[in-house]
């Protein structure tokens, strides 16, 4: 089934980067924003987000500035160093679309980190 690439401009995220909801911010630039993920999978587990209105990597793809694209690895990138993962090893992954599970639509890289990650693909639930 294919998923809806219409921006929701209510999804939590876009809130969050109003300012209307509240984050534990972790790094923030001119085109992005990262924060602790509410409901940690390991100690570390931050969302690096893009300020643009962007559902998914797909949608970043087709319509991000290179800018844009810089920016969110850089960030990615910067994150992992105030977190202090590139020592240890880390994993930095994006859900996108129904497949994946994806469950707020505005694109979002998990940097996770500071545990033993396991294997990287899970089983299909049910
Ligand atoms: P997804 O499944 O879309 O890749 O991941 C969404 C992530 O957003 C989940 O890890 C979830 O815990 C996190 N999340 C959902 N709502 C909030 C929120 O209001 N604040 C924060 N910081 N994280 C959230």
């Amino acid at each position: 089934m294919a998923y809806d690439m219409t921006y929701d401009p209510n999804n939590i995220f876009a809130r969050i980067l109003r300012g209307e909801i509240p984050c534990d911010k972790v790094y923030e630039d001119e085109n992005c924003l990262a924060f602790n993920d509410i409901a940690p999978k390991a100690p570390v587990h931050v969302l690096v987000i893009p300020k643009g209105a962007y559902v998914n990597l797909d949608d970043f793809h087709a319509k991000a500035s290179d800018a844009e694209i810089a920016a969110l690895i850089r960030a990615v990138g910067t994150v992992a160093k105030l977190k202090d993962l590139p020592a240890t090893g880390y994993r930095i992954l994006s859900n996108n679309g129904e497949d994946a599970h994806q469950e707020v639509p505005h694109l979002h890289i998990h940097v996770i980190g500071k545990r033993d990650l396991g294997g990287m693909v899970g089983k299909p639930k049910g």
